[in-house]
């Protein structure tokens, strides 16, 4: 899923996916400070040579005998800037990037050292500044100043001892100046879109970053057999409802519930059938539960809890014979021999309502534990209700 997929609608749309796909040659599957590095290189590549076309037409239109000299070096770092694109292709992203930065600085160099300072070349020194910073997967402050450092010497060579006094074919009036027009243009269009597309490349980063830790905070609070809520869920939600519960004053119940006599059934079916028990046990308590608030989720081995907010005793007691008969309509063939015919649960109820200030989150579930105690002992596939204020009751089995 993509962070432009909102915006790659219509023409406009297909040209972003399509140059898109352009600066993304060789990133495919890198990390992504090296994926912006390479994006980088590629777009520098690209628009670097893009760039140098309206000047090279001027030469061809105008008077080719005399600028044959800088057409033919232009056509050299033409194919300097193409071979970026080659070099990330094939792997070599450094070389691509370093590649990207000295024909750059190269070209403008010669160009300006062949023309002179009045077309304004010289100013596409301060777009390779800009991209200094990024240029890199990894940032060295020591290597940024003095490349910087560089970049600016370079600059004051071209402007002020290229002058067009010096130059081997100067450009004439009045088509320096478009020239020099032409390169300001060029100078600000090349950083405004580089900036741009980086901007989108991290927009695109921390897209990607939130749709991870958001399936992270999935993956973290579910069970993996059943895909119900695990442990981990089912003591936040319970530590937030019993809170919840404290300020507005309104019942919160718990439920227990044990698949009965499951160790038989692994037994003589297996683990694997067991298994598929599970999930199907799972899937029918889920469907059971109607209101959104309500959380299903896997104690551990073959018992499951539920919390059920703004639910009073008799409201809890409704919804655990409802999950004991939902599991029961699976019909679930036990093992007959053994004296089970059809698979079924037990479940302990509780509700805060007659609760005391002392109690906590860990007295309901101790509370609904008892209960299912009780629920077992007195012949499971039951429910069974204990108020929190109740005495521990020492069940006969
Ligand atoms: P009771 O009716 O008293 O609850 O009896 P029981 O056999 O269900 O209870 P017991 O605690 O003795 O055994 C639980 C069994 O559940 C043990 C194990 O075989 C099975 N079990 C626990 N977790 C899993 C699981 O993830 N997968 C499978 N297949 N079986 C499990
Ligand atoms: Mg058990
Ligand atoms: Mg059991």
């Amino acid at each position: 899923m993509s962070y432009h997929q909102g915006m790659k609608n219509g023409v406009g749309g297909s040209v972003i996916t399509f140059l898109n796909e352009i600066w993304s040659i060789g990133a495919e599957g890198k990390a992504a400070s090296l994926r912006r590095q390479i994006g980088l290189s590629n777009q520098v590549g690209l628009l670097g040579a893009v760039a140098t076309l309206p000047y090279q037409i001027f030469y061809l239109l105008h008077d080719i005998g005399s600028y044959w000299l800088v057409f033919s070096a232009n056509i050299l770092f033409i194919t300097a800037y193409l071979s970026v694109v080659l070099c990330n292709l094939i792997g070599r992203h450094s070389l691509a990037r370093d590649l990207a930065l000295l024909t750059a600085c190269g070209q403008v160099f010669v160009v300006t050292g062949l023309i002179g300072s009045a077309a304004g070349v010289q100013l596409f020194y301060f777009s390779v500044g800009a991209f200094l910073a990024l240029a890199y997967s990894r940032m060295n402050a020591r290597r940024f100043w003095l490349q910087s450092l560089g970049i600016g010497v370079l600059f004051i060579i071209s402007q002020f001892l290229f002058t067009p006094a010096r130059a081997l074919t100067p450009v004439p009036s009045p088509y320096v100046d478009f020239m020099f027009g032409g390169s300001v243009l060029g100078v600000l269009a090349l950083s405004a879109v580089i900036a741009y597309l980086y901007r989108a490349a991290i927009d695109q980063a921390e897209f990607d970053m939130a749709l991870n830790n958001r399936e992270l905070t999935t993956l973290s609070t579910t069970d993996t057999l059943t895909g119900l809520a695990n442990r981990r869920k089912l003591d936040e939600t319970l530590n937030r409802e019993w809170d919840r519960m404290r300020r507005s004053g309104l019942p919160l119940s718990f439920v227990m519930c044990d698949v009965d006599h499951f160790k038989i059934y692994n037994d003589n079916l297996g683990h694997q059938a067991g298994d598929v028990c599970l999930q199907q046990v799972a899937t029918a308590m889920q469907a059971a539960l109607v209101r959104p608030g309500d959380l299903v989720a896997r104690y551990g081995g073959e018992e499951f809890a539920v919390v059920l907010p703004d639910t009073d005793a008799q409201g809890a007691h409704q919804v655990a014979e409802t999950l004991r008969q939902a599991v029961g309509a699976l019909r679930i063939p036990h093992v007959p021999e053994k004296g089970v015919a059809f698979l079924s649960v037990s479940l302990g109820v509780t509700c805060s309502a007659e609760g005391s200030p002392a109690d906590s989150p860990t007295t309901l579930l101790r509370k609904a534990d008892e209960a299912l105690y009780l629920a077992k002992a007195s012949g499971r596939d039951q429910v069974v209700y204990l108020p929190l204020q109740a005495q521990q009751v020492s069940a006969e089995s």
